[in-house]
This record gives structure tokens, sequence and C-alpha cells, in this order.
């Protein structure tokens, strides 16, 4: 360890360990600090997304779909598969295994780029002076000419739900149960209690969320939001909106849920609750007061559009700091503060930020949606294509969603991309790539798609905004 770095970073997620890796490709002289023990109680690197996070919920989503598709679509396709058995502890030591491979590979990568790995808890102290506390309790203190926070985010708590062992839950706990419960409740109908939801719900939980909003999805354009809510129900996810959660209590086995909604209170007992009410910024301990670096009441790290906070050379990166939540939109942060620090000129366009929500159907978007358009007040267009008008789609018997594209009427720019349905996630990558490059929907239009894709809806939904769609049949063709 150096007593003097270039960069000192300090947390090791998707936004800290990227920001590490590309300082140190700029030849940065690079440290980062970082406090995790994980499952097996060791030290390690990754932070909440490969931990606890986008990569084990992946992995189990991954898992219990195929378990699903085994059990309730294969006949379809005339695979008999006999009595199935689902083996929850190796699904789950499956899990824990990607997590290993995938933060031992953060390790390596910061060997790889001479990284200083400084294991313990930092804090931004005055004149950049960053002070780390190990795993022993040994205090030692290292200087930086420039400070990157990235020390990311924790679940939200509630007080009348407190957790509680394996029964009462964050996102975490979720991730690790090792038996399927019989009853399953939780709260907030959000991207995590969908996740999280489906993978019990497929293992043949009954899953009950809880959601206090009267809009399920209001982030998703509405449309789209509508078929997912449809398509969830069918699945027998039972969300119910404007219902408010008063409070647990864990009796034995079981916990009983107190819950408000237009009808009263009720009471629910349930094997498992799962509290998933957001995520906080974690910024607590983490910056003294003497280094004087700005932070709101929610706990988020004031910064400017280059992620500069008002103490200069202190960035702040990640779920510390506004704007969504997101592995991606923290990585990209990284890059672009490192780049900065070394002097490079760097820039992230916030507009065009990709959503996914890995239930099946995936639900994926950027950009605007229609009801965004409408308020305002930019004349657009919509096109569209349903799944089950695609020959892929229909092939692989999975035709529920659509792909809705929405364009500029004057300029034909695409203004946004909202889809439901197979692969979303991985069809959303040339929407935004379209925007990224300020294309048309005629540039969609113009371009070949491999016959028979996913893809090819994107491309009919274009042509559809034109009237042109060749599988469907269009209002108006032109
Ligand atoms: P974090 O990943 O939270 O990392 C912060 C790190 O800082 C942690 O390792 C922490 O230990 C460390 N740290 C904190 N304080 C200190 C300190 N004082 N000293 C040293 N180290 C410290 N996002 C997606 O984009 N896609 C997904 O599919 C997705 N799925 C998710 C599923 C779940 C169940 C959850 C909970 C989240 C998911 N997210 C997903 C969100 C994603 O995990 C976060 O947006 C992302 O991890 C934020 O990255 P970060 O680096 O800012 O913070
Ligand atoms: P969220 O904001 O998506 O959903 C939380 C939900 O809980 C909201 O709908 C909210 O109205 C509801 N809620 C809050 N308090 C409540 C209460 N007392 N009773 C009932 N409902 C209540 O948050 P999340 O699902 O916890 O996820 C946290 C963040 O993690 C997300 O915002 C997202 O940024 C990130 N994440 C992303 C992905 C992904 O990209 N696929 C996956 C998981 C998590």
């Amino acid at each position: 360890m150096a007593d003097k770095y270039d960069v000192v970073v300090i947390g090791a997620g998707p936004a800290g360990y990227v920001a590490a890796i590309r300082a140190a490709q700029l030849g940065l002289k690079t440290a980062c600090v970082e406090k995790w023990i994980n499952k097996q109680n060791k030290p390690a690197l990754g932070g909440t997304c490969l931990n606890v996070g986008c990569i084990p919920s992946k992995a189990l989503l991954e898992s219990t779909e195929l378990y699903h598709n085994a059990q309730h679509n294969f006949a379809d396709l005339g695979i008999n598969v006999g009595s199935l058995d689902v083996d929850v502890p190796k699904m789950i030591a499956r899990k824990d295994k990607i997590v290993s491979e995938l933060t031992g590979g953060i390790e390596m990568l910061f060997k790889a780029n001479g990284i200083d790995w400084l294991k313990g808890s930092g804090k931004l102290l005055a004149n950049k002076q960053v002070e780390v506390t190990a795993h022993d309790g040994s205090v030692s203190t290292v200087g930086a000419d420039n400070v990157i926070m990235a020390s990311g985010s924790v679940p939200i708590e509630l007080k009348a739900t407190p957790l509680e062992g394996d029964k009462v839950v964050d996102s975490s706990g979720a991730l690790d149960w090792q038996a399927i419960p019989g009853t399953v409740c939780v709260i907030g109908a959000g991207i995590i209690g969908l996740e999280l939801g489906s993978v019990w719900r497929r293992l043949g939980s009954e899953v009950v969320l809880l959601e206090a909003l009267d809009t399920f999805l209001p982030m998703v354009d509405h449309q789209i939001a509508k078929v997912a809510a449809r398509t969830f129900a069918k699945q027998g996810l039972d969300i119910r909106l404007n219902t408010r959660v008063m409070g647990s209590k864990v009796t034995g086995d079981k916990v009983t849920v107190t819950y408000q909604d237009k009808d009263g209170e009720h009471e629910m007992v349930v094997d498992k609750l799962i509290v998933a009410v957001g995520r906080r910024a974690a910024t607590e301990g983490v910056i003294a007061a003497e280094s004087q670096v700005s932070v709101d009441e929610r706990g988020l790290i004031h910064v400017n559009e280059k992620c500069e906070t008002n103490v200069p050379g202190v960035y702040a990166i990640g779920d510390a700091v506004r704007g969504p939540m997101l592995a991606h939109k923290g990585s990209e942060e990284g890059v672009m503060v490192a780049e900065i620090i070394a002097g490079h000129h760097a820039q992230l366009n916030y507009d065009i930020m990709p959503n996914v929500i890995y239930t099946h159907p995936e639900v994926a978007w950027v950009g605007k949606t229609e009801e965004e358009l409408k308020e305002e007040g930019i004349d657009y267009q919509a096109g569209a294509f349903p799944f089950a008008a695609s020959g892929r789609a229909k092939a692989r018997g999975d035709t529920d969603g659509q792909v809705k594209i929405l364009r500029d009427k004057k300029t034909d720019r695409m203004l946004g991309a909202h889809i439901i349905g197979p692969s979303a996630s991985e069809l959303l990558g040339q929407s935004v790539l379209a925007m990224e490059f300020d294309g048309t929907i005629e540039d969609i239009a113009m371009t070949i798609h491999a016959h028979p894709t996913l893809s090819e809806a994107m491309h009919e939904a274009a042509l559809s905004a034109d009237g042109r769609a060749i599988h469907i049949a269009n209002k108006k063709a032109r």
C-alpha cells in the first residue's frame, strides 16, 4: 500500500470497480477501498450487483424459468419429461458459484491492472485523505489527488416490518432460501418484488405483492405496463395496488402481515415476507463532515453532470448519486470520471438509459414513454408489433408481448422504444444504439434483419409507424 495515489475509489461495486480499472488503464496509480464480507465470510469485490443483486437474481431467474418451462410448456413442444424434481439447495449453490467466479474475476482484474485493494471501510476526511479501517480494526490513512466515492446503496428497511432471520427478509435474504416456501408476501411491486416474486412463484410458492401506489409500474409506458399486469396475473402473481402494510409479526414458522386497503385493515399469514420497498444511498459514515462534501437529505451526494462534487478532485458515482439505481449507469459514470481525471473529454447521455425488468416476459425500455411525450407536447407517432405475429416467437412457443416504438413526427428520430416479450433485454440494444446514433425510424426500417429472429419485431414496429408493416394488417398503408 502506498501513502499517496492518483486515485482512491471508495466502494468496488459496478460503479467503483469499473472506475478503478479504467483509471489504472489510463496510467493512474489507483487504490480501491472495499469492505464487503461475503457469505463465505471472505472479503469480496463486486458490490451489491455481483454479490446480492443483478447476477445472483438473474442466475435464479434463469434456473426457475427453465423449471417452469419444463413443467408447463415442454409438453406443448412435444417433450414429455415425466415427473420433475427441483433441488433448491443445488440451485442456490449454482448461483453462489457464479457469484464467486465473477467476484474472483474482478480480483484478478485488479491484480492485472496493478490496483491496490485496501480491504476495509473507507472514510473521506479533509484534503482528499481517506481513512481506512481494516477488518481487524487497524486504522491507516492514504492520500489521493482524486477521490471517487462509490459506496452504493442498501435496501430501505421499514420500521413496521423489521427483518427477522430467514422469515422477514430483504432482497439478499430472498436469494438464499433453501426450500420452497408455501406462501410468500412481498412488500412493494417494484422491480425487485417482481423479479424475486417470479423466482419463487415459478417454483410453486403462492406469491402476493402488496403495493402502496395505485398505479402498477408508473415509470413504464402505460400500455406496456397494462400488458405486464395482465401477463403477471395470469402467472399467478397476486399484485394488489393501493395497499399499505402496517406491520408484521413472526410467530413460530409463520409471519402475520397486517395491511390496509380501500376495504379497511386485514391480516395475512404467510411463510415468508420480502421487504422490497426501494434502496437508499449508503453514504452514512463514509464522508466526514470536515471533507465538506455536500449530501442531500436522502443521503445522495450532490454532483453535477460530470459527477464532480462541490469539493474539487472529489467525484461521486453510481447509486450514491442522483439518477436511476442501475449497474450500467454507475459503470458508465465510473468510466467517465476516470477519463475526466486523466484529462480526457468524457460525457454521458443520461437521456438514453436502458431499463429492464427481468421477469418473463421481460419488460425493457429506453427513452420517453407515450405519457411523457404527451405531457411535453411533442408531436409523435407510435408503431407496434405483437410477438404473436412473429415466426420466431411462435417457433419458440413464446408469443406474449409486443414491441412499441415512438418517433418524432417531424424529424422521424426515435424518441423511445418499449418492449414486453421474450429476450426484450437483448432486443432493446438496437434501439439504444439507434438513439445513441441519433437514428431515425427509417434507418431501422431500411436495416436488413435476419429471418427468423425476434429482432424482426423491431423492424416491423418501425415499418408499422408508417403503415407498411408486412406481417400485420396496417390501419393505413402508404
Ligand atoms: P454497490 O453495488 O452497492 O456497491 C457499493 C460498494 O461500496 C459495496 O461493495 C459496499 O460494500 C462498498 N462500500 C460502501 N461503503 C463503503 C465504505 N465506507 N468503505 C468501503 N467500501 C464501502 N441493476 C441493474 O442494472 N440490473 C439488474 O439486473 C439489477 N438487479 C438487481 C437485483 C437486486 C436484487 C438488487 C438489490 C439490485 C439490482 N440492481 C440491478 C441494482 C444494482 O445492483 C445497483 O444499481 C448497483 O449495484 C449500484 O452500483 P454501485 O457500485 O453504485 O453500488
Ligand atoms: P422500486 O422502487 O423499484 O420498487 C419499490 C416499490 O415499493 C415501489 O413500487 C413503491 O411504491 C413500493 N413501496 C414503498 N413503500 C411501500 C410500502 N410501505 N408498502 C407497499 N409498497 C411500498 O425498488 P426495489 O424494487 O426495491 O428496487 C430498488 C432499486 O434497485 C430499483 O429502483 C432499481 O433501480 C434497482 N434494481 C434494478 C433491477 C433491474 O435493473 N432489473 C432489478 C432490481 C433492482
